[in-house]
């Protein structure tokens, strides 16, 4: 069996061109649309900022896709100083991932503000 990985049909082994688009065709099937629907969650509640932005990197350098919302950023751009402070971004990962990148940044975190989580 060959297949499109752009119209995602499946061809006799003699075909090497898709005939509707016009690429060639694999020998493996493609890969799972696993992306689109992807359940987000947040990975946790971040102390500041900064540790929004260091953990976002950190994310991106081992692969795992994210999310960032700032709610700061809906209400104004003119931000100031001191407004930040107490304001947190909030990190989505795929539900997937979460383990994983908590993980990854737990040793980062302080967990002085830990119980005033909810
Ligand atoms: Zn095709």
């Amino acid at each position: 069996m060959k297949y499109c990985h752009s119209c995602r049909y499946e061809f006799k082994d003699e075909v090497d061109v898709c005939p509707d688009c016009g690429v060639p065709l694999h020998d493996t099937p493609p890969a799972p649309e696993k992306y689109r629907e992807v359940e987000w969650v947040e990975l946790r509640q971040l102390p500041s900022p900064i540790y929004v932005e260091m953990v976002k990197e950190i994310l991106d350098n081992e692969g795992i896709p994210n999310y960032l919302s700032f709610h700061f950023l809906s209400s104004t751009f003119s931000i100031r100083g001191s407004s930040l402070v107490g304001e947190s971004g909030k990190l989505f990962v795929p539900k997937e991932f979460r383990d994983e990148a908590l993980e990854l940044i737990e040793p980062l975190i302080d967990d002085e503000g830990a119980d005033q989580e909810e």
